[in-house]
């Protein structure tokens, strides 16, 4: 079973994701901040990350670019899901090393699919 982190801020949209991913079976687990997600993946290596980028503490940037740093985590499927629609953070994300930046609210459907095609991307590797 594919892992899956979700981190972000609200727990209604961690609640919301987690909803719409359970539609399939994957095995999730939560991040409430940047800190809260490094601190998770300690113990739980995950497939794909699902991360919001205006977090306390450790936003999503600076998660990006730490997991990016990280010899398990160097290409693992990352999915940004923001408000922002400004067009230097989208690029700064993408610099950061997120595969795909999406723009909230969340579309149930291109969630679940985007979220296949990038597992389905990495196993093909
Ligand atoms: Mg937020």
């Amino acid at each position: 079973m594919k892992k899956i982190l979700i981190v972000d801020d609200s727990s209604t949209i961690r609640k919301l994701i987690n909803y719409i991913l359970r539609k399939k079976d994957y095995q999730i687990t939560e991040a409430e901040d940047g800190i809260d997600a490094l601190e998770k993946l300690i113990n739980t290596k995950v497939d794909l990350v699902i991360a919001d980028l205006n977090m306390p503490n450790m936003d999503g940037i600076e998660l990006v670019k730490s997991l990016r740093n990280n010899f398990y985590y160097i290409d693992t499927p990352i999915i940004m899901l923001t408000t922002t629609r400004d067009e230097n953070l989208r690029k700064t994300a993408y610099d950061a090393g997120v595969n795909l930046f999406l723009n909230k609210p969340i579309q149930p459907n291109i969630l679940l699919y985007k979220v296949e095609s990038l597992l389905e991307e990495k196993k093909n590797v």
